[in-house]
Parts: C-alpha cells; structure tokens; sequence
C-alpha cells in the first residue's frame, strides 16, 4: 500500500475497529446518562421532557448494540455529534438550566478528534463549541466587571486549551501510527512491499476481480545463482543487487501493479486487470531489463538474472494460494529448463499447461 493512502487512514481518527469501539461506549454510556436524567426530569415534573430522554435512551442503547455491524461508520459519526451538540446546545440556554450544563461542550472536541482526525475534527468542533459559547453568554448575560470576565475566561480558555490538546495529540498520533504501520507494510532493505502487506494487496485484488470479473496475473520473480552474488562479492552487494532488483521492477510496472518481497531473494508482482498474454509481455521486458542492466558493485559488474513463474486469475486457481502454487510450480519448472526465463500458462510453459504439470516439481 503506498504511503500516501496509509497516513490517509491513519489522519481520519482512530484506526477502525478502535472507531467502532469507542461509538459502541460514547453511544451506551450516553444513552444510559440520558436515561438517569430522564428519571429527575420526570421528578421535576417535567414530564414531555422525561418522555423525550426515554425514547433517545432507547435509541442511542439501539444504536451501541449495531454500530459495530455498520459499513461506514462516518455518517453514524456526523449522525450522533450534530444531534449531540444540538441537545447540549438546548440544555444550556433552555430557562431555568443548569449553569454546570455548559461542561458537556467539552466533550465534543474530544470525540470529533478521536472519531474523525485531525481535519475534520477541527472543521466540526470549532462551530460546535463556538455555537453554545455564544449562545450561552448571550443567555447568562455575563457582566463586564471583574468576576463576569473571569467566568468568560474560564469557559473560552479551557475550550480552547482542549482544542490545542486534542489537535497536537491527534496529530503525533496520526504521524506514529502512519510511521508504524509503513514499517509494517515495508520491506526495510528494499522499500517494496513486505510479505504480509502484498498478502493483503493479493487478497483483495482478487476479491475485487471476484466483483468485476476482470483477470489478473501474479508473478513469482526468484533471482538466479543469488547464493553465488553473496559468495563471489560479499552480503553487501548481495543487498545491493536486491536493492537494483527492486528498483528495476518498480520502474518497469505500471502504477496499478504491486511488488512486494516474498522472502530472501524472491519477489511477488501482481498485475491488475491485466490477462496472461499482456503480463508476459510485460515481465518478459523486464527479463531482458534485468540481464541488460547489470549491477555496478565499485569496479566490478555484478551479472544478473531472474526466472518467473505466472499465473493468471481465475484460469490457474480462485484463491490466492491456488495462484501461489502453480506460480511457484512453473517458477521452478524455469528454474530446472536453465534459469532467466518466463513460465506461464501460454508462454514457453504452452506445452505443459497448469493442469498437466507434474504436481512433484
Ligand atoms: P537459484 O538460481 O536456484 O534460485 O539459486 P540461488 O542461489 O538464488 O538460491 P538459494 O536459495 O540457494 O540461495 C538464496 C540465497 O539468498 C541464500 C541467502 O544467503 C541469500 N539471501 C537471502 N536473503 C538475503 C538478504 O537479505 N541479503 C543477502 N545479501 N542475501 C540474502
Ligand atoms: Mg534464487
Ligand atoms: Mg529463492
């Protein structure tokens, strides 16, 4: 996955499962504070207000209970903390409100932030809070002496101080975690994908094929006599050439294909929307590339080469470990005819299909 996308999800608030789970506890603990009020607002006699809490209770307890089965959470957010805000709003101006009510504003910078990220927390809370605050004073009628600026200044300096808090937390935390999660998905000596992250790609490419029916081809890339680079020049340029390798693929593919390190000196290419015949096309250019374009390892050419096993999806396998297998089977079928060459359904594997391969290979 490119950086880009991944500091994208990591700047929209809490990762997903975090999300749903702290909407499944803002929901039910504000459902079950509502309906403790409703019971001393029934007390109080006001009894269409008590009337009104029960039935947000009975929605909000509702809601904790599906949140975790909804889709995209994102609209249930908005859905929760305008409304919210709203009541909050209601409660402080109404006649004869608690003066503590005003704390509540507090609260929506904090969920805004952690639910949504940076951009779009600031974007709702600073009119949410700055609504109440207004609409407070003008209520409350604040004196201009001394003790009526000190209630003012309380109020906005700590509203303010949590939006700076909030803000410069949701921001490290969003650059941490973009930076973990690019550790994670990254290959460190070759800046390619790692195994579990092109597993990931793999995965929901083919789910995606599974929708649009449209094919697509993994490749298995092994690097010829590597064992030999490492003896001959040393582990150094052995890491140089995986370095050249990478780079070499990354140049060559196309910006919808991935590449992602298998393991030691072996790599995966998964080309989208793409059949059997334009794949080979394509890595077979990288073939030559690859034995045309030798390593510059100080004064010494480092020769390289590769041999590629394809398979194309759905004709080789459905899943990804059914392409993995026959992949791999005509990768080592190249291996045994000589090494630097493309095996594949329809090319150069043509006489040997991927059924009749011999499954001992
Ligand atoms: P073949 O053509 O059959 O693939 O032969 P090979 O020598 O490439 O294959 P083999 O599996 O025998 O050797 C792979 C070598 O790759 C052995 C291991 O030391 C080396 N290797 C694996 N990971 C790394 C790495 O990160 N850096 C370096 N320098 N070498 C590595
Ligand atoms: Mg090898
Ligand atoms: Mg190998």
């Amino acid at each position: 996955m490119p950086s880009s996308s991944i500091e994208k999800r990591s700047n929209s608030g809490l990762a997903e499962t975090g999300k749903r789970t702290l909407m499944r506890v803002i929901l039910a603990s504000t459902g079950v504070t509502l309906g403790g009020f409703s019971v001393l607002q029934f007390l109080a006699g006001n009894h269409l207000f008590a009337l009104l809490e029960v039935v947000m209770t009975g929605v909000l307890l509702y809601g904790a209970w599906r949140i975790v089965h909804v889709r995209n959470m994102t609209p249930w957010i908005y859905l929760y903390i305008i409304p919210t805000s709203a009541f909050i709003t209601y409660i402080i101006i109404m006649p004869d409100a608690s003066k503590a009510a005003f704390v509540w504003v507090y609260t929506i910078p904090l969920m805004s932030y952690l639910l949504l990220g940076r951009a779009r927390g600031f974007l709702l809370s600073t009119p949410l809070m700055i609504i109440p605050t207004v609409l407070y004073f003008e209520q409350h009628k604040v004196a201009l002496d001394t003790a009526g600026l000190i209630d003012l200044g309380n109020a906005v300096a700590c509203g303010l101080l949590i939006i700076a808090f909030v803000h410069i937390y949701e921001t490290l935390r969003a650059a941490a975690h973009a930076q973990l999660e690019y550790i994670a998905q990254t290959d460190a000596l070759t800046g390619v994908m790692s195994r579990g992250s092109f597993q990931q790609v793999l995965d929901g490419s083919i789910a995606e094929a599974e929708r649009s029916q449209a094919p697509l081809v993994l490749v298995i890339m092994d690097i010829d006599h590597f064992k030999g680079v490492n003896d001959d020049w040393g582990h150094d340029a052995g890491d140089q050439a995986l370095r050249h390798m990478s780079t070499l693929l990354k140049q060559r593919l196309r910006v919808t294909d991935s590449v992602g390190r298998l393991g030691g000196e072996e790599f995966g290419v998964l080309l989208r929307n793409t059949d059997s015949d334009r794949a080979a096309n394509l890595i077979e250019a990288l073939r030559v590339q690859i034995v045309s374009t030798p390593l510059q390892y100080g004064e010494d050419i480092v020769p390289l080469s590769a041999t590629f096993g394809l398979a194309e999806w759905p004709h080789d396998g459905r899943t990804s470990n059914e392409l993995y297998r026959c992949a791999d089977k005509r990768l080592y079928l190249g291996k045994s005819r000589g090494r630097n060459q493309l095996v594949g359904r329809d090319y150069r594997g043509a006489e040997m299909p991927a059924h009749s391969l011999n499954p001992s290979l």
